[in-house]
């Protein structure tokens, strides 16, 4: 999942370097982004579209997937990615709950949905330029394993239940686009169909 950064000038800047040392970070974060963006399925990439299969192993191997997707959705300023993101078809997704930094989650599951929704707009690092409304509960109780296999619980609610069951449907094979208004599903097809290469 993917959210706008609002960057705020608010400071005066007296000395030129300072500017160029902001332009120069910013240059440097985007550059970062778009590296990560690379390493991750865009749509209409096949591995989107597929069931992810229960992770049986808890190993280096999956100790390895979650440092490396931890890692791209930092880069390229996410708040979720699933593994199916990066053509991995196992149950395994990270995310931000909370202000102490990425979690991952295996074998995701809801053991609890408020009726209560909300819609609000929504992007995806695989959908990029895209941002529809997506009708979510509320409230959500989340349980899984952590990358050891140790038992994991979370009550979510907001942007962090939102973001938990934009990954779970990325799981199955759900995009953003499957679950807005038909108006919203083709603007968005338009923004996704590949541009013409003129020559
Ligand atoms: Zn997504």
């Amino acid at each position: 999942m993917a959210h706008d950064h609002h960057h705020h000038h608010d400071h005066d800047h007296d000395h030129e370097h300072e500017v160029d040392e902001e332009a120069y970070a910013e240059a440097e974060a985007e550059a970062i982004r778009r590296h990560a963006l690379a390493q991750i399925r865009q749509y209409p990439d096949v591995a989107l579209r597929l069931q992810a299969n229960e992770v049986a192993d808890f190993d280096d191997d999956l100790r390895r997937l979650v440092e490396r997707m931890e890692r791209l959705m930092q880069d390229a300023q996410g708040i979720g990615l699933a593994a199916t993101q990066v053509g991995v078809l196992r149950r395994v997704f990270v995310f931000v709950p909370d202000e102490d930094g990425p979690r991952a989650v295996v074998n995701p599951r809801f053991t609890d949905r408020s009726r209560e929704s909300s819609t609000d707009e929504e992007g995806c690092l695989s959908l990029q330029g895209v941002r529809v409304p997506v009708e979510r509960s509320l409230r959500v109780k989340l349980e899984g394993k952590d990358v050891d296999g140790t038992d994991v619980s979370y009550e979510l609610e907001g942007m962090a239940a939102r973001a938990a069951q934009h990954e779970v449907d990325h799981l199955d094979g759900v995009l953003i686009i499957d679950r807005t208004d038909a108006d919203n599903r083709k603007r968005a097809l338009g923004i996704l169909r590949p541009q013409p290469v003129l020559r």
